[in-house]
């Protein structure tokens, strides 16, 4: 990895330490070792970094569209021409495979180049009243400062998906990515400060714990808007803190994705797309597929070929691009999914491969195929976040329907048929906000990506990704 590391605050246009000089280490997760002392912002930076926020507000709104438009095409451009350095940013500090960073790093910069284009879209309405005593024009603005909140899993994608959109519609924001990789998001503040971000538009803070912090944010009168990714059950709070001054917000949360597999389906296609879905971010994605249901017919012939390709996965740092599987972003991650694996295999289950956690310093656990899995077993309801595919058979339509709707969570849901006809009958009964038919990987950013259930609020991505940082304002106009 060769590129500058950033370590400070970034307030106002400007790289600054926390109040008091904290710092906190950021590990590589395939050694244990320590990467970077990063600043640990206190409640006062954050709040500063708000106020910066609000002080550009006004100016931002005013810039015109094509200006945010080019700027953001700028922070695509060098994104795209820095994509190793934050690749190799992305391995570093989340343990990813290098394969996988790659493709983070090229998703992440084309929200830039999606939003670079939505930002001289923004559309407006004009009706003519029933009564016709006057004209109702309405405009949309953009909805004020906003706080980001993002996940460890996509450093990068997790950042632009939101920083994008926000400033296309005229918002300036306050990025405040996950303790456990920062790097990546001080990284991308540093490409939108040359590719032209006027101070205060973007502000980067990184406290911890991040509770009070985001707190006493949402507390903040400027602030109109959160936008967070990461755990329902973290949304949880926050829909409540957010609550307490009528915030906006979108929430990407958790999710539980069923992969269905049906008897006609072929077997080497739907292993292929099982692999993709499963094994991206080494399972370390809320779009992973968390529980395979596959129909009695095919269920040998798939595990068989399933645990085949799970198996040959050399695992080892993602840097070396012989691995196929990296490190989990920390020791104490490995170990949730190692202790729900053994809780499946105490209830009964079997790992045809994988199974355990791997000795050595750095945070590894293998691709893990366990057969044998109840549906309503703990392993089938809880997010896993790891390389453990179980595996559920099931007899009828119906009953996969059932059991793939049979959860609190609803972002994502597979289904593979060799009948296109009973793949889109099927999706259309799953309940989630997205369906991949036949595919392993439905992310893009020209789509709107989110849940249903506690799997979210609102989307992003899409022309629907732009009305999230916007405010309808509507216009009485007399005759
Ligand atoms: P997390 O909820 O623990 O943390 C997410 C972010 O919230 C981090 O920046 C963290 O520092 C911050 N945070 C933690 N506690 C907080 C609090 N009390 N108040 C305010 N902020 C707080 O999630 P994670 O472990 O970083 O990420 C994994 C989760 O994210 C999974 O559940 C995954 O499904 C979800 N995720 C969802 C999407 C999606 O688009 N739906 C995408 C990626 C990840």
């Amino acid at each position: 990895m060769d590129g500058k590391l950033f370590t400070d605050l970034y307030i106002d246009g400007a790289w600054r330490p926390a109040t008091g000089d904290a710092r906190a280490a950021v590990h590589d997760p395939a050694d244990g070792s320590v990467i970077a002392e990063v600043a640990v912002a206190g409640i006062a930076d954050c709040l500063a970094a708000v106020e910066a926020a609000e002080a550009a507000q006004a100016g931002w709104a005013a810039t015109a569209p094509r200006r945010r438009s080019e700027i953001l095409r700028r922070a695509y451009e060098i994104m795209r021409d820095e994509r190793e350095t934050i690749a190799g940013l992305i391995v570093r500090e989340n343990g990813k495979v290098l394969a996988d960073a790659r493709s983070e790093a090229d998703y992440a910069a084309e929200f830039f180049r999606w939003f670079a284009e939505e930002a001289v879209r923004i559309g407006g309405d004009f009706r003519v009243a029933p009564n016709g005593d006057k004209r109702i024009v309405v405009t949309r603005q953009p909805i004020g400062v906003s706080v980001l909140v993002t996940p460890w899993n996509f450093p990068a994608a997790m950042a632009t998906r939101k920083i994008g959109p926000a400033l296309a519609a005229g918002c300036c924001v306050v990025l405040k990515p996950a303790f456990e990789t920062p790097l990546t998001a001080l990284y991308l503040v540093d490409v939108l400060e040359r590719a032209g971000v006027p101070a205060g538009v973007v502000n980067c803070v990184t406290p911890r714990p991040a509770g009070p912090a985001v707190s006493a944010m949402l507390h903040h009168p400027a602030v109109r808007k959160l936008s967070f990714t990461g755990s329902t059950e973290v949304g949880r709070i926050l829909l409540h803190e957010a609550a307490d001054r009528v915030v906006s917000t979108s929430m990407e949360l958790g999710g539980n994705a069923p992969f269905l597999v049906f008897d006609d389906a072929p077997v080497a296609d739907a292993v292929a797309a099982a692999m993709v879905a499963k094994m991206r971010n080494g399972g370390a994605a809320c779009t992973a597929a968390n529980r395979f249901y596959v129909q009695r017919g095919i269920a040998e012939a798939f595990t068989k070929a399933l645990a085949a390709e799970m198996s040959a996965l050399a695992v080892g740092p993602g840097a070396d691009p012989a691995n196929g599987l990296g490190a989990s972003v920390s020791v104490g991650e490995r170990d949730k999914i190692a202790e729900l694996v053994d809780e499946a295999v105490a209830g009964g289950a079997r790992a045809e491969t994988g199974g355990g956690p791997i000795a050595g310093p750095g945070a590894f656990y293998p691709a893990t195929v366990l057969t044998g899995v109840q549906h309503g077993t703990p392993i089938t309801r809880t997010e896993i976040f790891g390389p453990v595919a179980p595996i559920v058979v099931f007899d009828s339509e119906q009953e996969a329907i059932d059991w793939a709707n049979d959860t609190e969570y609803g972002l994502i849901a597979y289904v593979y048929s060799g009948d296109l006809a009973r793949a889109i009958r099927v999706g259309e009964r799953l309940d989630a906000g997205m369906v991949a038919v036949n595919r392993g990987v439905l992310s893009d950013p020209a789509a709107p990506f989110g849940g249903v259930k506690q799997s979210g609020l609102g989307r992003e991505g899409g022309s629907e990704g732009i009305e999230e940082f916007l405010e309808q304002k509507y216009l009485a106009v007399p005759l």
